[in-house]
């Protein structure tokens, strides 16, 4: 975090502004967040958060041998069918908690390479308060901002000088299936113009000499079933808009979670012949990035975030 004590604290009360009528993220739904009034995503009035701890799964810039210092918020403004984690995104799974609870959850994780924000766009007053404090108390750890993609560019804009690693999500590039998959009719634009705002604020990711993140971009994609074409697109469309600078998470981790067995074309798992052929034209379009063992997708999924069975390797 770049920003001095005096900068953060005004970034903090234009946040808070933006939560009544709230418009923290691309909804806007005028929900009085300051009220205690839930908005469209089911966040309230007070931040809540589901899980935290060190994370080893994530890729090597961002696990390291200390892993990365993971907080999950409860809820989401976006609902995707195939929700991994939906008891924390759509059933609310959490506890809410003060600021200065929140900031002791920050500095928990100090032992950790950085401290890494789960959907936390829609706590972003609370979570950047917090941070607030955390770094007044000596906390000194790279942001990772770990979105769905589905941000605001104006609220973005805030937290330039705060995130130091943003870890956007880029789903889809069909507005049809961000539609049916996501209930969002403007994820693809709104995900873009927010991959563009990231990009311009910190470029492509930047690792020390450890290996370790320490600011910048990755973009990660899942790879869903009878998605191929739309997944092409999307390596295609970073490639191109980036000139290959930007490096991609290409995710194999898909399993038909949630609702997704009532989309018969979701209700299986992304073959590894599928996934492969992915992995190859990233290569064939100069993609830099980091690919995932098809396997992981056999694991459970909150145990395994929590264990980091999940293997990713470098190509
Ligand atoms: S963050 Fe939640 S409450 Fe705020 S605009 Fe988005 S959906 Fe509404």
């Amino acid at each position: 975090m770049d920003l001095s004590v005096d900068d953060l604290a005004g970034r903090v009360r234009a946040l808070y502004e933006l939560a009544s009528p709230c418009r923290l993220c691309p909804r806007a739904c005028g929900a009085d967040r300051m009220g205690g009034e839930p908005g469209v995503c089911g966040a309230g009035g007070a931040v809540e958060v589901a899980i935290h701890g060190p994370h080893f799964g994530e890729e090597p810039p961002l696990s390291g041998h200390a892993g990365s210092g993971t907080v999950f918020f409860s809820h989401c403004p976006v609902a995707c069918v195939f929700c991994q984690n939906a008891e924390i995104s759509h059933q609310g799974l959490g506890r809410g908690v003060s600021v200065d609870e929140l900031a002791a959850v920050f500095l928990d994780l100090a032992p950790t390479h950085n401290l890494n924000l789960v959907t936390a766009g829609h706590f972003l007053p609370w979570v950047v308060d917090a941070q607030a404090r955390a770094k007044n108390r000596g906390l000194d750890l790279p942001v990772v901002f770990n979105t769905g993609g589905y941000e605001a560019r104006d609220t973005l804009r805030l937290l330039a000088g705060i995130v130091d690693v943003w870890l956007p999500d880029l789903k889809y590039l069909d507005p049809g299936r961000a539609k049916r998959y996501s209930r969002v009719e403007d994820y693809v634009p709104t995900a873009l113009a927010a991959l563009d705002e990231m990009v311009a604020q910190q470029g492509p990711l930047q690792v020390d000499r450890d290996g370790l993140a320490r600011r910048g971009v990755l973009i990660r994609h899942l790879t869903l079933p009878w998605g191929a074409d739309d997944t092409a697109a999307v390596l295609a469309w970073i490639a191109e808009r980036y000139q290959g600078r930007v490096p991609v998470s290409l995710m194999a981790q898909y399993l038909p979670c949630h609702r997704a067995d009532q989309y018969p074309e979701l209700s299986g798992p992304v073959s590894a012949a599928e996934y492969q052929r992915a992995v190859d034209l990233m290569i064939r379009l100069g993609l830099e990035g980091f690919t995932q063992d098809p396997d992981a997708a056999t694991a459970d999924l909150i145990p395994d975030f929590i264990g980091g069975r999940m293997t990713r390797r470098a190509r």
